[in-house]
């Protein structure tokens, strides 16, 4: 399945709600949901009828890869990991998923969305344990160190982040250190520490299918 590169707004109403897909604006009047809160298209103001068993299971996975922003074949992978993985596997799933690099550098507050987090991991702008790290996919351990880069640190775009950073307080399972604009992997995040309204035993069960 190719990258989806439409409006992204249109996929919070395709799904009935707030996904925060990009960043400030969200928070505004000007976010589309609050203005026109039916689904996109000719029928969309008719079309919320009563899903059945599958089509829940099915708009429960398309919420899940449209807030993290994963294709459909990746989306699929992390599945097969988390079902490998000893646990619970749609818990393992969303750790997955959290743990991806641009996850964790929109929860440090280093970026207003996700989308914005995975530019700005492909643009070179952060280092993991000191290395390299420009691979959004990249799953963070405990212990992980991501850095914002010195060089990067002195462009207006990280001056300026470093201001509204002041204010930001990351999720328990990650530490900010806001004056070297550096993160640390405290634990695995598990899902207590997720806020999103996903109800993984859905996906979990249209994959059994
Ligand atoms: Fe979704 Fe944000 Fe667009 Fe509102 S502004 S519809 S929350 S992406």
């Amino acid at each position: 399945m190719a990258k989806y590169t439409g409006p992204v707004c249109r996929l919070c109403r395709r799904e009935g709600m707030k996904l925060y897909l990009k960043g400030d604006r969200c928070y505004t009047e000007k976010c589309a949901i609050d203005r026109r809160s039916y689904a996109p298209g000719q029928h969309g103001q008719n079309s919320r009828k009563k899903l059945s068993e599958y089509g829940l299971q099915l708009r429960e996975k398309q919420k899940a890869r449209r807030i993290y922003g994963i294709l459909e074949r990746q989306f699929g992978n992390y599945f097969d990991k988390a079902e490998r993985q000893k646990g619970v596997t749609g818990e393992n799933l969303l750790q997955l998923l959290e743990r991806r690099l641009d996850n964790v550098v929109y929860r440090l507050g280093f970026a207003s969305s996700r989308a914005e987090a995975r530019q700005l991991v492909t643009h070179n702008h952060f280092t993991v344990n000191g290395r390299k790290a420009n691979i959004p996919s990249i799953l963070v351990k405990v212990g992980d160190i991501v850095q914002v880069k010195e060089k990067s640190l002195k462009s207006p775009k990280f001056v300026e982040l470093k201001e509204s950073i002041a204010h930001k307080t990351p999720p328990a399972w990650l530490d900010l250190d806001k004056e070297n604009m550096t993160g640390r992997v405290l634990a695995l995040p598990t899902k207590e520490h997720i806020d999103l309204p996903l109800e993984e035993h859905l996906i979990v069960e249209l994959y059994s299918r």
